[in-house]
């Protein structure tokens, strides 16, 4: 845990988030700026600013949180996007899986 963290303190409840799912390692909240609807974030409760820098079974932890999250909002199209370090555009140090699901066009931008 990081005290300055943001995502530290989603996973201490120090910040109210859009709970999708919770485990011993693992934590699913809502994007609060969502790229399209059901966008979601999925983080190791290990503190850790890069994807490097996380164990490898907080890693399969995440994955499968992240791919059983797809499974259940029944989407079919989505982008799992994750970003380490300023020039590769992550804001947020502590490490993220972005599911940002893809609606066709009948079900509009979300
Ligand atoms: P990054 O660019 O680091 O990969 O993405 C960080 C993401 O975290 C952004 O999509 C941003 O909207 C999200 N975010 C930043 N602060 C908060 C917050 O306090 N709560 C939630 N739910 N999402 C956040
Ligand atoms: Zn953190």
């Amino acid at each position: 845990m990081a005290a300055a963290c943001i995502f530290c303190k989603i996973i201490r409840g120090e910040i109210p988030s859009m709970k999708i799912f919770e485990s011993d390692k693992t934590l699913a909240f809502l994007d609060i700026g969502p790229l399209s609807k059901g966008h979601s974030l999925i983080i190791p409760k290990y503190h850790g600013a890069k994807l490097h820098d996380i164990p490898d079974d907080q890693l399969a932890e995440v994955l499968s949180v992240t791919k059983r999250i797809a499974i259940a909002q029944g989407v079919q199209d989505y982008n799992i996007l994750q970003n380490n370090g300023r020039i590769a555009h992550q804001e947020v140090d502590h490490v993220h899986f972005h599911l940002i699901p893809k609606p066709n066009e009948e079900e509009g931008l979300g």
